[in-house]
Formats: structure tokens, sequence, C-alpha cells
């Protein structure tokens, strides 16, 4: 079974347009976080094979800008068709890899699918300005153009959605790029390469390499100079360290970071829909998203209730293989995220607050954790600062919206909040008073290819999706001519 799922999934680097080995024919492992089980053997790259992946993305460069939008957008379209076509392959392995559902994997490929189409669109957008100077005699020419090659770093938890949507706009807007994934899913992306490649992309305009030592082999191409640009999802914390990175050459940098979302439910809010709104919010993906709704804060005079429906909407979701038929939950990715949940539900429990369902991993193999909702968690519990990045929902009583606010708001990061309200002046009030880059609005999903998704304050820097996604692959050339 497992043998057939990555059976014929490119294992290599996939550099200038070929499949090579790394350096000394180096290997790691990828698992199977539902059963632990190694699934296959990717090559390793050393510093030396992450550099030459960089050099063929700046050798294709010059080519590559030189090509007509229309060339890029049929490259875009074709790939979001293939992938498409693939869907079933693709989810199969996705899910292996990463734990997932397969109704999840499905739908994380035509997410990742639809930034294709997205940015085929958006390549064709492209525009400029001509303009008469204010002070008269001179014109302006305002051009765009590729910033150049281009470091992709992704993480795990969307193992294809997160490349997509760098190399969607990085194609559309004629960069050439190297794409990094995490090292416990890179099956997907690898496949995503053979997809690409059939689609019609020229030889080293995408190129990736999988590595153990993350840090080793895309700092000295950061260090370089030689990419212009970095984009980036993942950690707060490795994010600080690929700015840093970035000042020597002054890379352009965009930055996906953490989240650690308010989920807010207001005493006018329309309790079925909000806890049917919380429940998606935490469990989209385990919990294993940084949109993931980290802290539910409602009223205090619907917070019994409210707990008492969630819990019984939790505890009857299926854990399991996301390979199986009916299953809802997943296994988390690995031990060490595992750990990370057991240890931060251990912490709220010993500062008082009180287990509603679950509250434990599943014996055996795997990395299972049962659905949890804790009540009465008290601000000052760990995972009200952190994220969680798995299946527990916090509630925490407020009583103004003052307090809710504040509470919401306390936090260094700033990605994404949700509320739940029936009263437009409160919606829009809230709306604008919350310290994030985005809102939903009595809607638990924001994510959306067509939207700027991203962050303030420490969850990031700039937009991806949207119509400001290509924007951060464009440079702005102003070109001004006298006329006397
Ligand atoms: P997570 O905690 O979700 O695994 P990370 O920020 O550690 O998030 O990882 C996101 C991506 O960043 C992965 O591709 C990972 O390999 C990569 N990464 C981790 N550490 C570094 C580092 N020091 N430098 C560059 N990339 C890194």
């Amino acid at each position: 079974m497992t043998q057939s799922v990555t059976g014929s999934v490119p294992r290599q680097l996939f550099v200038g347009g070929r499949w090579v080995d790394a350096e000394a024919g180096a290997t790691f492992p990828v698992l199977n976080p539902a059963t632990g089980e190694e699934i296959a053997q990717v090559a390793d790259a050393s510093p030396a094979d992450a550099m030459a992946a960089l050099d063929a993305a700046v050798e294709a460069q010059p080519a590559f800008a030189a090509t007509t939008a229309l060339e890029r957008h049929e490259i875009l379209m074709t790939a979001f068709r293939l992938l498409h076509e693939r869907i079933e392959d693709l989810a199969l392995l996705m899910t292996t890899e990463m734990g997932k559902p397969l109704k999840d994997s499905r739908g994380e490929i035509t997410y990742a699918a639809e930034f294709f189409r997205h940015f085929a669109a958006e390549a064709l957008r492209i525009d400029g300005g001509y303009q008469a100077a204010p002070q008269g005699g001179a014109r302006f020419l305002v051009a765009r153009q590729p910033v150049g090659p281009s470091l992709l770093i992704t993480p795990w938890n969307f193992p294809m959605a997160m490349g997509t949507r760098k190399i969607g706009p990085a194609i559309a807007a004629g960069c050439t790029s190297v794409v990094k994934p995490a090292h416990q899913t890179p099956l997907s992306m690898l496949a995503l390469m053979d997809v690409l490649r059939e689609a019609g992309v020229p030889d080293g305009v995408v190129n990736c390499f999988t590595a153990t030592d993350a840090g080793g082999t895309t700092e000295p191409l950061i260090r370089s100079g030689k990419a212009r640009k970095l984009s980036f999802t993942g950690s707060t914390r490795v994010g600080r360290i690929l700015l840093e990175q970035s000042a020597e050459k002054v890379l352009r940098t965009s930055m996906e970071l953490g989240g650690n979302a308010p989920f807010v439910v207001f005493e006018d809010a329309d309790l079925e829909e909000a806890v049917a709104g919380a429940l998606q919010a935490k469990m989209r993906n385990m919990g294993e998203a940084c949109t993931a709704a980290n802290r539910i804060y409602v009223h205090e005079s619907l917070i019994e209730e409210f707990g008492a429906r969630m819990a019984e909407q939790m505890g009857a979701l299926t854990v399991g293989d996301g390979t199986h038929e009916g299953v809802d939950v997943g296994p988390l990715v690995d031990e060490a995220g595992l750990e990370k949940v057991r240890s931060l539900v251990a912490d709220a429990v010993g500062r008082g607050a009180t287990v509603l369902t679950g509250g434990e991993q599943v014996e055996g193999p795997g990395f299972f954790y049962r659905p949890t909702v804790l009540t009465g968690v008290p601000t000052d519990a760990r995972m009200a600062g952190e994220e969680i990045f798995g299946p527990v929902a916090p509630l925490t009583p407020f009583s103004t919206e003052e307090e809710a606010v504040r509470l919401a708001n306390d936090t260094e990061f700033g990605l994404v909040s949700y509320v739940f309200t029936n009263d437009l002046r409160r919606a829009l009030r809230v709306a604008e008073a919350l310290e994030s880059g985005m809102v939903g609005l009595n809607q638990a999903v924001v994510s959306n290819p067509y939207a700027p998704f991203g962050g303030i304050k420490q969850s990031g820097l700039g937009r991806e999706g949207g119509a400001e996604g290509i924007e951060e692959f464009l440079e702005t050339k102003y070109v001004g001519i006298a006329l006397s």
C-alpha cells in the first residue's frame, strides 16, 4: 500500500530541470505520522547542492524575465488543470506523509491549484503608468519588473498550498525560484515539481531541494546575495533569524509567521453558528494551522452552553488514519508536535482549567491526540501565549466588549481574529479594533487565494494571494523622461 502511494514520486533534488542525487547520495527518511513507519527516503541536500539549485535559478532568470505574460499565464493554467487531474493520487500522497484526512488533502490540493489560476490571471494584469510631472516639462514612466531569483521556504502543515502561493506569483511575475519544503513533508512538493515540469516550466525556472539541515543549506543562499527575494512561511522564531540574515544583502522579504488567533463569541451571536464556527476554526488541519483558533473567548452568559455543545461535537469526531473512510481527525505531524500539545494541556489543567472532553493522546502507534475542549483556561496559561498547533480548544469567559478586545489583542501576534456577533455596529467596531491582518466576521475560514492573506505585529510582513500577492515579486522602476 505505502509502496504504491510513493512508488512513482520523485525523491531527488530538482535542479535546472533535472532530477539529481544529493552529494554523496545522502538521503533522509520520511515517516507516515499515522503509523510512525518510514514511507520513503529522499535526497538530503548539502549546502553545495542548495547553491547549485540557486545557481540554476540565477542562470534561468534573464530568459524567464523576457517571456510574455501570456506564456506564463498558460504555464500556470496548465499546472492548475494537471493538479485537478491528479488530485486523487496527490491527496493520498499528502495524507500519507502529513496525516490529514483524505478529504482535507483533496481540499488542500484544490486550494493549492486555485493559486495557480488566480496568479495566471494576475500575470496578465501587471501594469505600469505614464504621467505628466506636476511641475511640467517631464513625464514619468512607471514599469514593473520581476524582483529576480527567489528563495521560497515552506512549512509542513500545508505541504502543497504553501508552495503554490509562492511559486504561483513568482512565475506570474517572471521570477525564477528555489523551493525548500519542510523535511517532514517533502514528497508533495517533489510531486508538484513534476507537475510544473509537465506544465511547461522552462528548465531552471523552478528548482527544489530537500534537506534535514534547513539552516545550514539556506543561510549561504540568503547571504550570497544571488537570491534577491526570500519568501518564508513558518515560525516567528525562524522568521526572525531569516530577517537578520536577509539584512546583509538587503533582500526583499515576505514573512508568513506564527499566529495566536482569538475567537470571540459575543452574547448576541447565533450560538449554533458560533459553535460550528469554533469547531471549524479550531479543527481545520487538526489545529495545525497558523490561522487556527488558539484562544476562544466566550461571553460569560453563554460559556456553559457553548462549552457543552462544543465538547459534544468535538467528542463525536472520529480520530484515525487519514486514509481510512469516515475519519475526521488525523494524527499530529510528529512526536514533537504531540509532546507540545501534551505539555500545554498539562500546564493549563495545572493552572485550574477543566477538561470537558479529550485531554489525552490516543494509545498505540502514530501521533494521535483526542479532540479536546478545556474551559476556564486562565489568561496566564502557556497556551494563551503560544500556538497550540493541535486539536485543543481552550475556552475563557469575558464580560464586556472592552475586555474581549483587550484580551484578543494581548499577544505579540496579529495574523487573524474571529468574531461572532449579530450586532452590525459591534461587528464593525470590533473588527476595526482588533490588531490582526485578517478578521473573520461570523466566518471561521479566511484563507482564500483571491484575498490578501497575512499578518501584522510579529505574525509577518507582506501579503500572499489577492492582488497584493504578485506585488511581493515585482519591483517598481520609474523612468523620468525629459520632453525638451
Ligand atoms: P515549524 O515549527 O512549523 O516546523 P519552522 O519555522 O521550524 O516551523 O519551519 C518552517 C520551515 O522553515 C521548514 O521548511 C523548515 O525546514 C525551515 N527552517 C527551520 N529552521 C530554519 C532555519 N534556521 N533556517 C532556514 N529555514 C529553517
